[in-house]
């Protein structure tokens, strides 16, 4: 009997789709109608199972009277409707739900995690069925000739590992490996500027690509990318093309998703695909330069969303690290360099693998150029015409207004003669800082907070020094206001 009543269905829905598809393109049939599962038929109501309610609040705007001709003919004209929803694993409560459930026999989805949701507000809205345009090409999908925009660069395999990278870097393989069926999904990578997010993340896709079994369609998009080509769908109508594209990826990689901060239109259509793709079991990967906590301007279902997977964090590397990541580099670029040339630079830039990279390279460059070999001289050479240039952009005016920013208080009080300790202390970082990255004299110095005088520069810079080694919180607040005078 079940039996029956499940051939039933079946048959009903592969009538159903028999009329959809002479009706609809074969993209749209792909991207909307084969994920749908029919569910039930009883009597003259079927019940199909779509992936979220925007997929059916989309058939009900789209396809509504493709539906209804698909129905007529498979039932017949009193034939209804109705959808379940697989509702979002994020977000447990249930949405009101009319006819199905008070039937009950929902309960074998609640067993899988599952809760299903009957709507039956069909058939009533007549809308024109539009079919799509074209800008984002759905006819490469089914030649699987999308183009990933990936940079074949960046693998794992010249990708150094170190603690600082660890657990993103095992977690990036992993997920290389087994896409979508790790709990890593999304799998998300923060890190600071330059500490080799986008290269992880390229990486994975890659590596994807490269499997010979691989049928998988995998998309890197920066979010700046992304934000631009959905304005662009807007302007030209094509919102239908865009999403269903985004849709039919396998592997979704987006890059700085901070960027997405305060878009709020941009946001809520991610947050559709990403609920679209992480229900049907597509994988998605994201960076961040920061953990997602701190992402403000950014709507907390999404960020909800992020902590389904994992959150992993890229730190700046260690000597060792730094030590490794140059011999890779110089090794990548066939070239020579002494062992205490490269302690040398990975001494002196500590904090951001690509500007250690850009003088690696700078320095083989010119050694191929001049036909010298690269020695200690050339390399100070070339790192203090890089931190000469990294400071010539940081004016003392900019020190004191970030410090006066940080600690929140005013530039006269800070300028002024005030002896509050949440004064003096800000005072004397600044100057402290104005020293590490300026090249002004200490009266100088002084000058420029209200007229002091050199010993109390001096006073400051000692101060600070010693506070730095025996104080925590000093200590981090000074590390904090250095890490914003990076670049
Ligand atoms: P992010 O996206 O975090 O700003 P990138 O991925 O663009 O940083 O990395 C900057 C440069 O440093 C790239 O050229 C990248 O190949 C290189 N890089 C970063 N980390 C590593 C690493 N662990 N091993 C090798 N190269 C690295
Ligand atoms: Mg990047």
């Amino acid at each position: 009997m079940e039996i029956k009543v499940q051939n039933d269905v079946t048959q009903v829905w592969r009538d159903c789709l028999s009329v959809i598809r002479e009706n609809v393109t074969e993209q749209s049939f792909k991207t909307w109608f084969e994920p749908i599962i029919p569910y039930k038929l009883i009597n003259k109501r079927l019940i199909i199972q779509v992936p979220s309610q925007f997929f059916y609040e989309w058939l009900e705007d789209n396809y509504v009277k493709i539906l209804r001709k698909a129905l007529d003919y498979a039932i017949g004209k009193d034939g209804q409707l109705e959808y379940t929803i697989i509702i979002d694993r994020g977000a447990p409560k249930p949405t009101p739900t009319p006819s199905v459930n008070s039937n009950n026999n929902t309960n074998g989805y609640q067993a899988n995690g599952y809760q299903a949701n009957g709507y039956q507000k069909y058939p009533q809205r007549s809308t024109e069925v539009v079919e799509p345009k074209n800008p984002f090409d759905l006819k490469a999908f089914n030649e699987k000739q999308i183009d990933s925009f990936l940079n074949k660069n960046y693998g794992f395999d010249n990708f150094v590992e170190g603690d600082c990278n660890r657990l993103a870097r095992a977690a990036s393989f992993a997920v290389a490996q087994k896409p979508s069926t790790t709990s890593f999904n999304p799998l998300m990578i923060y890190g600071g500027v330059g500490l080799g997010k986008t290269h992880l993340v390229q990486a994975i896709g890659n590596y994807i690509e490269k499997q010979s079994n691989n049928n998988k369609i995998v998309l890197y998009v920066s979010s700046e990318k992304f934000t631009s080509q959905f304005i662009n769908a807007i302007r030209e109508n094509s919102l239908q093309d865009f999403m269903a594209f985004y849709m039919r990826v396998d592997v979704l990689i987006l890059d700085d998703v901070q960027f997405l901060s305060g878009k709020e239109k941009t946001q809520e259509t991610f947050f559709h695909i990403f609920n679209h793709l992480h229900q049907t079991g597509k994988q998605i990967v994201m960076t961040s330069d920061r953990p997602p906590r701190e992402l403000s301007g950014m709507e907390d279902r999404l960020l909800s969303r992020f902590k389904w997977g994992l959150t992993a964090d890229i730190q700046a590397p260690d000597l060792e690290t730094r030590i490794a990541i140059i011999q890779n580099k110089v090794e990548e670029e066939k070239a020579v360099m002494d062992e205490q040339v490269i302690e040398y630079l990975a001494h002196c830039i500590d904090s951001n693998v690509r500007e250690l990279e850009g003088v690696v390279i700078s320095l083989i460059a010119d050694s191929a150029l001049t036909r010298r070999k690269i020695d200690l001289n050339m390399a100070k050479f070339r790192v203090k015409s890089i931190v000469e240039e990294n400071q010539k952009v940081i004016s003392i005016d900019k020190i004191i207004d970030t410090v006066t920013d940080y600690f929140k208080i005013k530039v006269v009080d800070i300028k002024g003669k005030t002896r509050l300790r949440e004064v003096v202390l800000p005072r004397q970082i600044a100057m402290y800082l104005a020293k590490e990255y300026t090249a002004l004299s200490l009266k100088a110095i002084g000058y420029h907070f209200g007229g002091r005088d050199h010993s109390t520069v001096i006073h400051a810079i000692q101060t600070v020094n010693d506070l730095i080694d025996f104080d925590r919180d000093v200590a981090g607040h000074v590390k904090e206001l250095q890490d914003k005078f990076k670049r």
